[in-house]
């Protein structure tokens, strides 16, 4: 289980979040990425998923906590 975040403060909306793991993050109308609604807290393989996607994040603005 591990926590996933995005810092919309940090986020320049280069949409590769969206584009490697479209079940976890999503590009809302403001050009920014969040969490898609009920993917707040993630299990097994989707936390190394969210963990690919932070470290593919090129202003670290996705934060995984587990
Ligand atoms: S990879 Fe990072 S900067 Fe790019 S859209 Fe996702 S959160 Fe924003």
């Amino acid at each position: 289980m591990a926590t996933v975040e995005v810092d919309q403060d940090l986020c320049v909306g280069d949409e590769i979040c969206a584009a490697m793991e479209p079940e976890i993050f999503e590009m809302r109308d403001d050009g920014l990425a969040y969490v898609v609604d009920g993917q707040e807290e993630v299990d097994g393989d989707m936390v190394a998923a969210a963990r690919e996607a932070a470290d593919a994040c090129p202003v670290d603005a996705i934060i995984v906590e587990e």
